[in-house]
């Protein structure tokens, strides 16, 4: 089923749909009943896990969604890829990107940044006197800020999944990753020593695109502060 074909060339502004980031994963699950709520549909093959397309048709036809990694939807949206997204309050502390505003929090996908480690040396050596520490993590700017504040320089092992295992394998002192339950801690011998944020999922949108298409823009933030107060 190919969509008809637009005159582009003619009307770029008006043809153009926006573009509504969306993280693969734990949040995309858990984003679905706000979706229903502000009334977007994408297509079918949106939820399929298989598909291999990555941009999807909505219900309403200027409006396409695009499903990329969690991390990459900040990335997106700061760079006017895409107008508007959906990622976690930890992404955007670690990136920190300035075209990126984050209207609403949408109170989903709830968990903490913190500090673990093994439970065997946690609480026997005084953080504060510390020069320097050794942390495996996927935030290497919020953990190196974490310990800046405290006078201690972090050393960053840079890993992207599996750091519960860092620690035991002697790469590292600490780690620092989103905690939920502390259950993967626990099954790994670690301990939290310390919560640097709490996590929620936000809306977020490309300042930009907010100032040149406020109409469409500002209806799409309508929408889903509408569906968080009806939710
Ligand atoms: P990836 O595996 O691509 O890093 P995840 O689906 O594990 O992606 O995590 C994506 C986002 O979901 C995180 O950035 C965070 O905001 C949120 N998240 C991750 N783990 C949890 C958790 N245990 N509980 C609630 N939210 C979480
Ligand atoms: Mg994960």
């Amino acid at each position: 089923m190919t969509a008809p074909y637009k005159a582009a060339a003619l009307e770029p502004e008006a043809a153009s749909p926006l573009i509504l980031a969306l993280p693969k994963g734990r949040i995309l699950e858990e984003c679905g009943p706000l979706l229903e709520r502000a009334g977007i549909v994408p297509s079918p093959d949106y939820a399929d896990e298989s598909t291999r397309h990555m941009r999807f048709a909505t219900n309403h036809p200027d409006l396409d969604v695009i499903r990329v990694r969690a991390f990459d939807v900040a990335t997106f949206v700061a760079f006017g890829a895409a107008q508007i997204g959906i990622c976690g309050s930890d992404v955007l502390m670690e990136f920190d990107y300035p075209e990126v505003y984050a209207p609403l929090d949408l109170g989903i996908a709830k968990c903490r940044v913190s500090v673990a480690e093994p439970a065997a040396t946690a609480g026997s050596d005084d953080p504060s006197r510390w020069s320097r520490v050794r942390v495996a993590t996927k935030y290497p700017n919020i953990a190196r800020r974490h310990f800046a504040d405290r006078g201690v320089q972090a050393e960053i092992v840079n890993l992207s999944g599996a750091m519960e295992l860092a620690p035991g394998l002697g790469i590292c002192r600490l780690i620092v990753d989103l905690v939920a339950s502390g259950s993967t801690l626990r099954a790994n011998n670690l301990v939290e020593t310390a919560k640097i944020a709490d996590v929620s999922s936000r809306l977020i949108v490309n300042r930009t695109a907010l100032k040149t298409q406020p109409e469409a823009v500002g209806a799409l933030i309508a929408r889903f502060r509408a569906a968080l107060a009806g939710g």
